[in-house]
């Protein structure tokens, strides 16, 4: 007799049979942290960096021989992470309350910590354009307690989306969510979405992920609109792939929606997922934060 195996896709929409690998097996990176966030790859060293927020720990997967090791620790309590157009790290650090970056020499060098000459909460995640500007979320749940950074009231007393210009102005571009957490810009930057991971906050906060129109300047957003919601747990990161399909973390795994915001389907993964990003040679492979582990699957998709 043989064992019943717990299916690792489900199928909405025919469209996501194109977008993934039948018989491409889930693949556990590392498992062992207490909660993993911000993936982040750097394609030029190969190797795959995310957090462990609670263990304040920034762990490394060296691509070359799979190893995984320690990065850096403490570090002020990391969360988010991109890479911006020169290939250097972008951080959200919680105990920093600050977006950071590492430059070419290793320095690290803060970008934002305040916003109206007040503190920012506990940057969460972050995202750069193509003009060089950095977008981050600013959530408390690196204040909310001692478990993910350190315990604070907010200065700002709002949860807002900022974008931080090239000269280092931070302004507001999102404040009508109640958590905001994941962002990205669609392929094309003619939007920005944002997750909306309130309802640890507020019961009745529907887990969603909304977009804003990029107004022309570039660096100011139209109205919002509720684009797609979770029927599974919250939208914490999410990515684009370079047709402009939405790549989210949810409570059961990966939910994948097409570009007008159809659900075409799920990867389940067994842990609690907070985010993933593309990675490897080709970016047709993604990385996935879930709760304790880091697992990685190919997918007929590229990042973008
Ligand atoms: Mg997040």
């Amino acid at each position: 007799m043989t064992k019943p195996t717990t299916p690792l896709y489900e199928i909405s929409d025919a469209r996501f049979s194109g977008l993934i690998h039948s018989n491409a097996r889930l693949e556990t990176l590392w498992t062992g942290a207490r909660w993993c966030e911000g993936p982040v790859y750097s394609a030029a060293g190969k190797y795959l960096l995310w957090s462990d927020i609670p263990n304040d720990r920034l762990m490394r997967w060296d691509g070359t021989d799979g190893s995984v090791s320690v990065f850096e620790q403490p570090c002020l309590h990391q969360n988010g992470h991109t890479t911006d157009l020169e290939g250097r790290l972008v951080s959200c650090e919680h105990g920093g309350r600050a977006v950071s970056r590492i430059e070419h020499d290793g320095t690290r060098r803060v970008l934002a910590d305040r916003f109206d000459g007040k503190r920012l909460n506990s940057p969460n995640d972050v995202v750069v354009k193509s003009d060089g500007s950095i977008w981050f979320s600013d959530p408390t749940y690196g204040i909310d307690s001692d478990y993910e950074g350190h315990a604070a009231p907010s200065d700002i007393g709002a949860s807002q989306v900022y974008r931080c210009a090239p000269d280092g102005t931070v302004s507001v571009v999102v404040s009508d969510l109640v958590q905001p957490n994941g962002l990205a810009f669609s392929p094309d930057e003619t939007f920005l979405y944002v997750a909306d991971t309130g309802r640890t906050h507020v019961p009745d906060c529907a887990p969603k992920i909304r977009r804003y129109p990029v107004n022309p300047d570039g660096a100011s957003l139209g109205l919002g609109e509720d684009f797609v919601f979770s029927d599974c747990g919250l939208f914490d990161g999410f990515r684009f792939d370079a047709s402009g399909n939405i790549w989210s973390s949810a409570g059961d795994g990966v939910h994948c929606f097409s570009p007008e915001g159809n659900l075409l389907g799920k990867i389940l993964i067994p842990e609690v997922v907070s985010n993933l990003c593309f990675f490897g040679p080709n970016r047709n492979r993604l990385a996935i934060c879930a709760t304790t582990s880091v697992y990685s699957i190919y997918v007929n998709a590229k990042g973008c």
